[in-house]
């Protein structure tokens, strides 16, 4: 699917921003530099001195400038200036400009290309995705806690946080799916939001989508005349982005297009090895009896799959809120 105009507008504002913020950034950090090394000032006037002198030269005498030399001093003073600033305590590139996107360093482009950052907005403005975002600032793996659970429910829970860390940690390196299904209130879409976060974080096109809204667009794109893109488009953006989320699956309407939906997507992810992740409260013998074999077989064979069990944590964190 296309951004409209506006929206293309304002990812691009929000590039030359971020670049204009880095070299405000940039700015601040050379005047620290100067006041704490003044010996700093003096290296980079060499440069131009340098550079100037040497025109100068070239200009009297006629001659061509000699530009080896001239890089051959541009270069002494560069490590000059490195050195100082090491000398100092700093990092050796501390003075140099910084990106939020080194890959493109904030432009949205490597060459003609679309940046994966680029597509990751884009991505967030066609589907509404700020809600994970929204949702990440107080489900991350910085806030995540065992106290909870007890028992059998602690060992489930803790497996699948661990499984959760080594999907990240091995993401784009070797190609996993997961399937996390239980009870309400279990913390699985507290899972699957934690390594949304993550991998956004890492510059990944993330798609999150609850079930029931998934189908939806999917459907009102089939059948929705008036709907700019199509099927077609919107099939190719679920199935190109690096990491999709179908969270509570199972709650959707159930019908044979859902069914064939669900099938295309699993199996088209699988065959360009894109990871998947989906949790639900079906068994998967229960996802036998709803949608078909084949995506019983195709889960059972290529998820790894987790069971969460428990009470209704956001229940007991709303009596609790209630409490105090
Ligand atoms: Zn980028």
């Amino acid at each position: 699917m296309a951004l409209t105009k506006e929206q293309y507008d304002s990812i691009m504002l929000h590039y030359s921003r971020a670049r204009a913020r880095h070299r405000r950034e940039q700015e601040q950090r050379r005047a620290e530099i100067l006041r704490k090394i003044p010996a700093y000032r003096d290296a980079e006037r060499a440069v131009s001195e340098q550079g100037i002198a040497a025109l100068r030269q070239a200009v009297g005498s006629g001659a061509h400038l000699d530009a080896a030399a001239l890089r051959q001093a541009a270069e002494k003073a560069k490590e000059e200036k490195r050195r100082l600033l090491t000398g100092a305590g700093y990092p050796a590139d501390y003075l140099d400009l910084t990106y939020d996107c080194p890959d493109c360093r904030d432009t949205g482009y490597i060459g003609t290309e679309k940046c994966h950052c680029l597509r990751q907005q884009e991505i967030s403005l066609l589907y509404h995705q700020s809600h994970v975002e929204e949702l990440a600032r107080t489900e991350n793996f910085s806030t995540l806690s065992t106290r909870w659970y007890t028992g059998i429910d602690l060992n489930r829970f803790t497996a699948a946080a661990r499984a959760a860390r080594e999907f990240v940690r091995l993401f784009g390196k070797d190609y996993h799916n997961l399937y996390f299904y239980g009870t309400v209130g279990t913390g699985k879409s507290f899972l699957s939001v934690c390594i949304a976060h993550e991998l956004i974080e890492k510059g990944h096109p993330v798609l999150y989508f609850s079930s029931s809204s998934l189908f939806e667009q999917l459907s009102s794109a089939a059948f929705d005349r008036n709907r700019a893109g199509g099927l077609a488009a919107l099939q190719n953006d679920i199935c190109s982005c690096d990491l999709l989320i179908i969270d509570d699956l199972g709650t959707e309407l159930n019908s044979s297009f859902v069914a064939t939906q669900l099938f295309s997507l699993i199996n088209n992810r699988d065959m360009g090895r894109r990871a998947t992740i989906i949790s639900s409260n079906l068994s998967i013998e229960e996802l036998q009896k709803r949608y078909s074999d084949r995506i019983f077989s195709r889960i059972a064979s290529r998820y790894d799959i987790y069971q969460f069990s428990g009470p209704d944590i956001r229940y007991a964190k709303r009596l609790e809120q209630l409490q105090t």
